[in-house]
C-alpha cells in the first residue's frame, strides 16, 4: 500500500535520482564507516548508501515507516532505532560517527542543537535542509542571517553549503528551496567545554532582541569596564560581533 506522507513528521521524500546520487557522492561512504541516517523514510538515501556500506544505522520516528523498512532490508545491514532523533543519544553508536539525513524541516533547528552536543565523537555530518536554515548556519557577522544558530554551530563546526536542491526534487514538493550542507567538527572547539553554558547564555541574551545594543541586551552580564577590557563597543548589536568576540566575552567572565 502507498504511504501517505505525514506533514507532522516533515515527510518530503526525495524523488530525484540525480540529487540522490549527488548527495551520496558528497558523503563518499566507504565500507566500514559508522554511519547513521536520521529519518530514512522510504529509503531514498538508505538504499544507495547501503550499496557502499557493511551496515547502516537509522533513527526513524514513524512506526509505519519502520514496519516497511523492516520488510525491505535485512536487519544485519540496517539497524533501526524507532523513536525521536531529538531524544536519541548519538554517543551510544560509537566514535568517528558520520551523520546524514534529509532532515524533517519542522525540527531541523532543535535537531542541529541536539546533534552539536555529540560533536566530539563525530567525523562529519551531511544534511539536506531548508536553504534559509543553511544560510543562517553559515552566515558571517553583519549579515541579516547571522544569529544564535550561526554562532552556536560555528564555534564547534566548520560548515560549507554544497549545492541547492529545488522543490521539484521532493514529493510532496515543499514551498521553498533546500540545500545540502557539510559540517565538520573543529578539532579544537572555539569554546572550552566548561564554558559552554555561559557562552550559550550570553549568545542567547545578545540575540534575544537583535535590534537592541549590547549595552541593553547584556546588561546582566557586562559592566562598562568589561567592554573596555574586551575592546568591544557596547553600542553595537549582537549581529556585529564575531564568534571569536562572543568567545572572548565568555572567557573574560569565567576568569
Ligand atoms: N530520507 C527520506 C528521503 O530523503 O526521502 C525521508 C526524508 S523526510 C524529509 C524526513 C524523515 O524523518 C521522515 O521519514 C520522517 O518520518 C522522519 N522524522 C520526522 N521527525 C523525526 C524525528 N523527530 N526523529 C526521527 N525521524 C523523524
Amino acid at each position: 500500500m502507498r504511504h501517505v506522507p505525514r506533514k507532522r513528521f516533515g515527510q518530503n521524500f526525495l524523488v530525484d535520482p540525480q540529487i540522490v546520487t549527488d548527495i551520496v557522492r558528497a558523503i563518499h561512504p566507504s565500507k566500514d564507516d559508522l554511519l547513521v541516517e536520521i529519518g530514512p523514510g522510504l529509503g531514498a538515501l538508505t538504499r544507495p548508501l547501503l550499496q557502499f556500506l557493511r551496515c547502516l544505522h537509522v533513527v526513524e520516528i514513524d512506526r509505519d515507516i519502520v514496519e516497511r523498512l523492516r520488510g525491505a532490508f535485512s536487519q544485519d545491514t540496517l539497524v533501526i532505532y524507532t523513536g525521536d532523533a531529538l531524544e536519541f543519544d548519538f554517543s551510544t553508536l560509537g566514535n568517528d560517527l558520520r551523520v546524514v539525513g534529509n532532515l524533517p524541516y519542522n525540527i531541523s533547528t532543535p535537531l542541529l542543537f541536539h546533534l552539536s552536543q555529540f560533536a566530539k565523537g563525530v567525523r562529519d555530518m551531511h544534511f539536506l535542509l531548508q536553504k534559509e536554515v543553511v544560510a543562517r548556519m553559515v552566515a558571517a557577522p553583519s549579515n541579516s542571517n547571522y544569529g544564535r544558530l550561526s554562532v552556536m554551530l560555528q564555534c564547534r563546526f566548520e560548515m560549507e553549503q554544497l549545492f541547492i536542491v529545488p522543490p521539484e526534487s521532493f514529493c510532496p514538493a515543499p514551498k521553498v528551496e533546500s540545500a545540502v550542507v557539510r559540517m565538520i567538527p573543529r578539532r579544537q572547539p572555539l569554546i572550552a567545554a566548561d564554558r559552554e553554558k555561559l557562552f550559550s547564555a550570553i549568545v542567547s541574551a545578545a540575540f534575544a532582541q537583535r535590534r537592541k545594543t549590547l549595552r541593553n541586551t547584556l546588561r546582566d552580564h557586562l559592566k562598562p569596564e568589561d567592554y573596555q577590557r574586551l575592546e568591544i563597543d557596547p553600542g553595537q548589536r549582537a549581529e556585529n560581533l564575531s564568534v571569536a568576540q562572543f568567545v572572548a566575552i565568555a572567557e573574560h567572565l569565567s576568569k
